[in-house]
C-alpha cells in the first residue's frame, strides 16, 4: 500500500503490485523453469537452512501457484550477465525480463489490516548463543527441519551436520579441481607427484617456479583429502537429533525487550516436541519454562498427553546460559526451582519459543494510514470493539494487533470481514 485518501465508505488506494517477471496467466506452475536454472540462493522460507533456484515458488502451497524471479539472484535481470535459460524452458512462453512494477488503484469502502508477526531475532541475548551455537535454532527453523516439504524432508539432521554436508560438497569440487591440475602436470613431466614433493621437501627441486608450484599444488591436494576423508568420517558417525531441549519466553515476559506473553510459544513448543516424536520414538523432549501457559480448550489435556505419550518432561526454570562442548552438543545451564541448585545438561538441539513482534512495516503502514500503535508496536485497538483500529473504516486482525494462535486469527479475520461488509452492503444496495 503506497497512497490512501478519502474516508470511511469512500477510500481511495494506490497498491504497488510488484513484477514477478512471469506471467501469471500463461504460467502453468510446471516448475521446469526452477528446474533447469543454474542459479542457487538461500531460501529464506526455510529459515536460511536451504537453497532454492533464482526463479521459485515462495512456498508450495502458495497461491497463485506460479513462479516469480528474484531479480537481485537471477544472473540476467540482477547481474547483468546473459542466460535466459527459463525463457528457453519454459514451454508456455510464460518468462517476462521486461515487466515491470505497477500500480493498482482502488476504490474501497474499508481496509483491513492483516500484516501479521515476525519473530523476535534471540541474537541480541548473547548468553543462548543464537548465531555462534550452530545447533541452537529458533522454533521457526525447527519447525522447517520438521516439515516434509522442508530442507531435511523432516529428517532431524542437527544444523552442524548440514554445514558439514555443504563443507563436504565444497571440498569434493575443489578436490576435483586439483586433482585434474596435478594429473595434467604428471602427464606433461612423465612424473609422479609424490617424486616432486620428495624433492622439494629436501630443498632438491632446483629453481624451476613450474615445478614448485607442481610440489605446492600436491601440497594442496593431500592436505585437501586428509581434511575430506576427517570431515566424511566425522558425517558417517553423525546421527539424527534425538535429545530436544526448549527454551520458553525468549525475548518475551522479559523486561529487557518485550513484557508481554506471545501466547502462543508454549503450545507450539509441546506440539513440535509431539511430531518429533511421532517422527523418531527415541526423540525425548525437555521445556524449560518459567510456568507452561496451556490456555485453551483442551490444551492442559494435550501438555499432559505430551508428558505421558511423547517422552516430554517439563522443567520449571529460567535458562541463564547455554554454552557448547567439543562435539558441537549445546550444553544448558539453568537453576532449578525443585532442587535449588544450579545444574547443566547436554543436549543434541535447541530450540528457541522467540517472542511475537510487530512486522517489519507496521509503523509506516501506521503513518500511511495515520493510526495509532500501542505500547508494543502492534496496530492499537478498541478494547471495546477489538477490530477496531483508532481510524473508522480501518479493521486490523490476526497478529497484527498482537500475539494471537491460528485459529484466533482466523475468527478475527471473519469478523474483520463482516465489519467491513457492514459498512459496504448498505452502499452496494443502494447502487444495485
Ligand atoms: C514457530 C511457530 C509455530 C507456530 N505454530 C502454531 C500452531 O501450531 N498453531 C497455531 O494456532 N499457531 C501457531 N503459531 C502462531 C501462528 O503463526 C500465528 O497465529 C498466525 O500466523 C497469525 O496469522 P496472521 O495472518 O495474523 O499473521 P501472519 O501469519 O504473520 O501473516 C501475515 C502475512 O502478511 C504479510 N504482510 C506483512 N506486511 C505486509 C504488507 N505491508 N503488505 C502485504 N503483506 C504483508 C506477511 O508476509 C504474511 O504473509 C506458531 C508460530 C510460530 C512462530
Ligand atoms: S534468467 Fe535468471 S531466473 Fe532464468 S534461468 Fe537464468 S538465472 Fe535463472
Ligand atoms: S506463551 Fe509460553 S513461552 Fe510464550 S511468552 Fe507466554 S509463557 Fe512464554
Amino acid at each position: 500500500m503506497e497512497q490512501v485518501a478519502g474516508d470511511v465508505g469512500s477510500f481511495q488506494v494506490k497498491v504497488r503490485k510488484k513484477a514477478r517477471y512471469v506471467n501469471e496467466n500463461l504460467c502453468t506452475g510446471c516448475g521446469a523453469c526452477a528446474e533447469k536454472c543454474p542459479t542457487m540462493v538461500v531460501d529464506v522460507f526455510n529459515a536460511g537452512l536451504g537453497n532454492r533456484k533464482a526463479i521459485y515458488k515462495y512456498f508450495p502451497q502458495g497461491i497463485p501457484s506460479v513462479f516469480t524471479i528474484d531479480a537481485t539472484a537471477c544472473r540476467q535481470l540482477g547481474q547483468g550477465k546473459k542466460c535466459g535459460v527459463c525463457a528457453k524452458v519454459c514451454q508456455a512462453g510464460a518468462i517476462d525480463y521486461e515487466q515491470k512494477d505497477t500500480t493498482v488503484e482502488l476504490d474501497v469502502g474499508a481496509v483491513v489490516l492483516a500484516t501479521g508477526y515476525e519473530v523476535f531475532d534471540p541474537s541480541v541475548i548473547p548468553e543462548y548463543g543464537y548465531d555462534r551455537i550452530a545447533n541452537v535454532v529458533t522454533a521457526l527453523e525447527f519447525e522447517r527441519l520438521l516439515s516434509a516439504s522442508g530442507p531435511t524432508a523432516g529428517h532431524l539432521d542437527r544444523p552442524s551436520e548440514l554445514a558439514l554436508e555443504r563443507e563436504i560438497e565444497e571440498a569434493q569440487k575443489e578436490l576435483k579441481k586439483l586433482q585434474r591440475q596435478v594429473s595434467q602436470l604428471e602427464e606433461k613431466h612423465g612424473k609422479p607427484s609424490s617424486e616432486i614433493v620428495r624433492q622439494f621437501q629436501s630443498g632438491g627441486l632446483g629453481e624451476s617456479e613450474d615445478l614448485r608450484k607442481w610440489a605446492l599444488l600436491a601440497q594442496d591436494l593431500s592436505a585437501l583429502d586428509g581434511r575430506f576423508q576427517s570431515m566424511t568420517h566425522r558425517k558417517a558417525s553423525a546421527s539424527a537429533a534425538r535429545k530436544l531441549a526448549f527454551i520458553q519466553c525468549v525475548g518475551s515476559r522479559d523486561f529487557r525487550f518485550n513484557r508481554f506473553c506471545s501466547s502462543y510459544c508454549c503450545m507450539h513448543s509441546v506440539k513440535e516436541a509431539m511430531i518429533a516424536h511421532e517422527h523418531d520414538n527415541g526423540v525425548s523432549s525437555s521445556i524449560f519454562c518459567m510456568d507452561l501457559r496451556a490456555v485453551g480448550r483442551g490444551f492442559e489435556e494435550y501438555k499432559l498427553r505430551g508428558g505421558k505419550q511423547a517422552n516430554i518432561r517439563y522443567v520449571r526454570g529460567r535458562v541463564a546460559e547455554i554454552t557448547e562442548d567439543e562435539a558441537q552438543n549445546p550444553v544448558i545451564w539453568y537453576e532449578s526451582t525443585v532442587s535449588r541448585q544450579v545444574v547443566h545438561e547436554t543436549f543434541d538441539l535447541v530450540v528457541l519459543a522467540t517472542a511475537c513482534v510487530p512486522s517489519a512495516g507496521t509503523s509506516d503502514l501506521a503513518r500511511l494510514l495515520r493510526l495509532e500503535l500501542d505500547e508494543n508496536g502492534f496496530f492499537k485497538t478498541d478494547p471495546l470493539a477489538p477490530l477496531n483500529t483508532s481510524r473508522p473504516g480501518v479493521f486490523v486482525c490476526g497478529c497484527a494487533q498482537g500475539p494471537m494462535d491460528i485459529p484466533e486469527s482466523v475468527a478475527q479475520a471473519s469478523s474483520a470481514a463482516a465489519r467491513a461488509a457492514e459498512i459496504v452492503a448498505p452502499a452496494r444496495q443502494a447502487v444495485g
